[in-house]
């Protein structure tokens, strides 16, 4: 089959290479000033311009059958428009919601899916009154555009929240409670187009500073008392959006359950253990899901790791034969999402320990919060 994927990225790159493999040609839609290098290998790249119309774009796109999406800022007004042309995966009713958090929140919210408490703030004033009903520390996010910690800012007093409220400039934000988590999650789910379902393991992430350090995965750690809830609340969105392809939900794990901290309409960073699990990955389960095909299976034998390479774009000596490298073709920022590490083999703690020398080689330090502790991932019982 045909597919476009509007979007350029790393993640587009390891759907093409998912979909390659499966026999399928591809094209990409990127948009203005997008860096395009890692997927030009893969097919055509279209470059978005203002003003050409729906029909050209698909045109030029060379007619797919399908059209997804490998990030969710995009134009929804062109996915809904593609749809008269040819399929178009997820439903681009997820995307919208998923662009900006007031409508993710309250949409989630109106479903009586568990989000921490938040607070919708459309002016300094707002701002002043809501942290009334909070207690620091509060997280101020811009209701737009926020990624890797981006435009956001964790407030631990009335000092800073007085800086935020000056610098304000008018722009939406919502306030939202800090949680005392126990340790981040994420589940990653697919549905095809006949409605089968398929979740991945609970998978522990770690953050610093609001990105993705990285994610481990076991087996046993996943099967906790908040895998349940946690698969109920993404069926509960994977039905209403009648969603074909893969879904993320970011969520946070807390002595008193599980919340849900945002929606992904896509394949997520969490899920690159996947590609090298023995399993069908997440990037192959979405391509299979929007072609129509059957899905691959998403029960992990054992354990898996992830650390991602921030601001690296070299191997880091002391790699071992257990950890597989992926490198992105993308120019080298401090910070940027340049590749990651997949460890493919050992025992929990074994990828635990590999997950935390491989951090320190990197980062020089392993992140505050260490990736191994075992109150962040229960696994202690598991050898
Ligand atoms: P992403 O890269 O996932 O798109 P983002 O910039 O959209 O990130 P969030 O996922 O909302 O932002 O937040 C990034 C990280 O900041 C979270 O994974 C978590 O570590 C921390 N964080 C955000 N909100 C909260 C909160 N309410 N309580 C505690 N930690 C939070
Ligand atoms: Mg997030």
């Amino acid at each position: 089959m045909k597919i476009a994927i509007v979007g350029c990225g790393q993640l587009g790159r390891m759907l093409a290479e998912a979909a390659i493999s499966l026999g399928h040609k591809l094209s990409f839609l990127a948009d203005i000033g997008e860096q395009t290098r890692c997927v030009e290998e893969y097919g055509k790249v279209v470059r978005y311009v203002p003003g050409s119309s729906v029909g050209n774009i698909y045109d030029m796109l060379g007619r797919p059958d399908v059209v997804t999406i490998e990030k969710e800022n995009v134009s929804v007004a062109l996915l809904k428009a593609l749809k008269s042309y040819c399929a178009v995966y997820p439903n681009p009713d997820a995307v919208y919601v998923s662009q900006n958090r007031i409508r993710e929140k309250n949409f989630l919210n109106n479903r009586g899916l568990p989000v921490a408490p938040y607070s919708v703030l459309n002016s300094s004033r707002d701002l002043s009154e809501s942290i009334r009903s909070f207690r620091f520390p509060v997280f101020i996010k811009h209701a737009e555009m926020g990624y890797d910690g981006k435009n956001q800012w964790k407030i631990k007093d009335h000092q800073a929240l007085k800086k935020i409220s000056e610098e304000y400039s008018g722009t939406p934000l919502v306030m939202e409670q800090g949680v005392e988590y126990l340790y981040e999650a994420s589940l990653i789910a697919v549905r095809s187009v006949d409605g089968d379902i398929r979740c991945y393991p609970l998978t522990q992430n770690q953050h610093s500073d609001g990105i993705l350090i990285g994610s481990f995965v076991s087996e046993q750690a996943s099967n906790t008392e908040h895998l349940l809830p946690a698969c109920h609340y993404i069926e509960i969105l994977l039905k209403t959006w009648d969603y074909v392809g893969v879904l993320t939900v970011e969520l946070f794990i807390t002595d008193t359950g599980v919340l849900i901290n945002e929606i992904a309409p896509r394949v997520h960073n969490s899920g690159h253990w996947t590609q090298t699990a023995h399993l069908c990955s997440q990037f192959e389960n979405h391509i299979r899901a929007i072609t129509g095909s059957k899905l691959g299976e998403t029960n992990l034998k054992g354990s898996a790791g992830m650390v991602n390479l921030l601001g690296v774009n070299d191997l880091p000596v002391g790699l071992k034969s257990t950890h597989q490298v992926y490198l992105y073709p993308k120019a080298l920022k401090p910070g940027r999402k340049m590749g990651h590490v997949n460890i493919v083999s050992g025992s929990s703690v074994e990828i635990l320990n590999q997950m935390e020398t491989l951090s320190e080689l990197l980062y020089g330090v392993v992140p505050s919060a260490r990736i191994s502790e075992e109150d962040r991932y229960p696994i202690s019982q598991e050898s």
